[in-house]
């Protein structure tokens, strides 16, 4: 049997040097030691945020961070646009419906993207907008959102704050925070920063900020002025995951000595590779291709196969696992990962393994 080939969009495979750096052991989490790696990550995380907003770290997963990002800038009553163009973009409809924020979602097709006129349009018709939540790589379709179009489209409209999940996004796919001009910004650290889950960073803006201290909504754990607080005393408000900012700071160490640029290369050239192998061996993408994600295909079975099927098959057969359909899309599509950490020789064994368990499926 090959070794494990994990090509699911989040949690991706661990660098050697990550798995070392996990094995380290404890230190004063409220000592200097700690405070060297905060001051350290920090700074390189606002890199590839392209960010000098403050960036805070939840012991969390990805989804704590967009929980975060709503209850530090939203109130009770308050008035949101969310962009939905799958799970994610629901959940977060979800999570700011929790808290009593009136949520006016935008809808689109799964598979497509936000239009940049059509969100325009709405928020001319609800100037109370208070902010627009985006996501920049959804996830569960494998589409991308066109940032700059849908960013130019809200602020030639609106001063509302501009939320973002770009939780599977960042240090893969370019989004740069500043020029943009991008409030809070969520990544969660399973995806392309090649670390085990359980931390999510934040970038938050002085509007964000300004935002945070008329905000009523009831927070404890996410309160960002009490991590701020923290942050600028080198700590974090709750005891830090300290094993994963081990692993962080190893990282981004391998992510700089690539470059930024060059990380954003190899994962357009796996994308756009993956996109055409896909339909070389016949099978159709579920993304508009206009919009197609960089770092997961979304992939539509053969005709009469349960995509299911095909990704036991290839788990049985030759080590390999792919990610399912989620939500409604749950037994109509699979997934291709291919973020953070990966190879072609990877990638070209998925190719190769479809191509032999659709041969075998078809012909039985
Ligand atoms: C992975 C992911 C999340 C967070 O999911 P968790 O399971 O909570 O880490 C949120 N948004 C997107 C787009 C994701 O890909």
């Amino acid at each position: 049997m090959p070794p494990l080939n994990l090509r699911i969009p989040g949690p991706t495979p661990l660098p050697n040097e990550v798995r070392e750096a996990l094995s380290r052991p404890m230190i004063n989490h409220r000592g200097a030691e700690f405070k060297a790696i905060l001051r350290d990550v920090t700074a390189k995380v606002q890199h590839f945020y392209g960010t000098q907003n403050e960036v805070l770290f939840y012991t969390a997963s990805g989804t704590g961070g967009l929980e975060a990002a709503v209850v530090n800038t939203l109130s009770p009553g308050d008035t949101m646009i969310g962009v939905e163009i799958g799970v994610f973009g629901k959940r977060a409809n979800t999570i700011a419906e929790r808290y009593g924020v009136r949520v006016i979602p935008y809808r689109v097709p799964w598979g497509q993207a936000a239009d940049p006129d059509e969100l325009r349009a709405l928020l001319r018709r609800h100037p109370e907008t208070k902010a627009v939540w985006l996501t920049h790589n959804e996830t569960s379709t494998g589409v991308t959102n066109p940032m700059p179009e849908l960013v130019a489209a809200i602020k030639a409209e609106s001063e509302a704050l501009i939320l973002v999940d770009s939780v599977s996004g960042m240090a893969a796919l370019p989004l740069p925070v500043d020029e943009l001009g991008l409030d809070v910004v969520v990544s969660g650290s399973q995806k392309a920063w090649m670390i085990p889950p359980g931390l999510a960073t934040l970038s938050v803006s002085e509007r964000a900020w300004a935002a945070n201290q008329r905000c009523t909504a009831p927070r404890f754990y996410w309160d960002f002025a009490a991590m701020r607080k923290a942050a600028r005393e080198g700590s974090t408000a709750f005891t830090p995951a300290i094993s994963l900012f081990y692993a962080l700071q190893v990282a981004l160490d391998l992510m700089l000595q690539e470059g930024k640029e060059a990380i954003y290369e190899r994962h357009r050239r796996a994308g756009a590779w993956m996109r055409e192998q896909v339909q070389a061996l016949g099978l159709r993408l579920f993304a508009d291709p206009r919009h197609a994600s960089d770092v997961v295909t979304a992939v539509l079975p053969p005709e009469g196969v349960d995509p299911d099927e095909l990704r036991a098959q290839l788990r049985e057969r030759y080590n390999i696992v792919l990610a399912g359909g989620q939500g409604e899309l749950k037994g109509k599509i699979f997934r291709i990962g291919h973020l953070g950490l990966f190879t072609q020789d990877e990638l070209q064994a998925v190719i190769d393994g479809l191509r032999e368990v659709i041969a075998a499926r078809v012909s039985a």
